[in-house]
């Protein structure tokens, strides 16, 4: 049993929490972005641990668990998701799922597995150190792909059509181009990068059109990587996607590694989640505060609750 300490809110929350969250069954208590402590002992953990849940809850048995992709087991079960999350004070979590957050606040800890979803978009992509990365959409899971894609040696770009995001990105994550998406895209991109585009591009819009749009901002040769889902089809033109002999994939969820590496990234200092974590609330105002932070004029990254 673990005892709740904060809760991250994300898009997904706000999505359910208006209703339109397609694949939601209600009621359903949200929360999947969790730092705990362990309320009673048991098996390898004692009470007052301090842990983050993995909130992917696998079978552990199929070939795709059992070939250590646990993040898209056939039959997962997210907490917070598919079924109840982190928004109460004691919450029941497989033993398996936890991981240790010795070193790290709560704070800290909340924000592992919305940092380790773009820590295994970048590991999805095999960056190489120095080649260029272009990240579309600069919300949280975007800003977490832009500093992994960093760490891992990779000239960053941002791609986003807010200015002030653009603004966080440069001064914040330190990316070394920033690219206007109300102008044109692919032309920035070109100049950015001699002519060639960059060889790495990740989707983060959550926008049908967008995730469309980036086939074209893909150099030769390179790798498409989308970490947006939305509901209904995408499409592409065979002849572009052909000629560059593009590889294009998906990115879900993230496995123990990536949080592990999110966890000794944030305990080495090499990533502030200071400005990240923007808004604030105690467990009682969530209900008057929710709708708020979902409105981006407030200037909302991360929100968190405090239990
Ligand atoms: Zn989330
Ligand atoms: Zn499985």
């Amino acid at each position: 049993m673990l005892r709740i300490r904060r809760v991250g809110i994300c898009g997904t929350d706000f999505h359910a929490f208006a209703g339109k969250q397609p694949y939601f069954k209600y009621p359903r208590i949200l929360g999947h972005e969790l730092s705990a402590e362990v309320a009673e002992s048991s098996g390898n953990f004692q009470e007052g641990d301090r842990v983050v849940p993995v909130p992917y809850i696998h079978c552990g048995t199929c070939p795709t668990c059992l070939c250590g992709k646990t993040n898209c087991c056939p039959s997962i079960r997210t907490l917070g998701v598919h079924t109840d999350g982190g928004m109460r004070e004691l919450m029941p979590v497989p033993e398996k799922n936890l991981m240790r957050a010795d070193g790290l606040s709560h704070e800290q800890v909340a924000t592992v597995e919305c940092l380790a979803i773009g820590a295994h978009a970048v590991n999805r992509a095999g960056l190489e150190a120095g080649q260029w990365a272009a990240i579309a959409g600069t919300g949280p899971i975007g800003i977490g792909t832009l500093h992994f894609a960093r760490l891992a040696g990779a000239r960053t770009i941002a791609i986003d059509i807010n200015p002030e995001r653009l603004d966080y990105c440069r001064k914040i994550i330190g990316v070394d181009a920033c690219v206007d998406g109300r102008e044109n895209i692919v032309d920035q991109l070109r100049e950015i990068t001699g002519g060639q585009l960059p060889g790495r591009v990740f989707d983060a819009t959550g926008v049908p059109a967008a995730m469309e749009a980036a086939f074209e901002y893909v150099g030769h040769g390179g790798r498409l990587i989308l970490v947006s889902i939305v509901k209904g089809s995408i499409s592409f033109a065979d002849p572009l996607f052909h000629a560059r002999e593009m590889t294009v994939m998906s990115s879900r969820n993230a496995t123990k590694s990536d949080f592990n590496l999110v966890m000794d990234t944030l305990r080495e200092g090499k990533i502030d989640i200071s400005s990240f974590v923007t808004h604030r609330c105690q467990f009682d105002e969530i209900i008057s505060t929710f709708d708020n932070w979902s409105n981006p004029s407030t200037g909302v990254i991360k929100g968190m609750v405090s239990l």
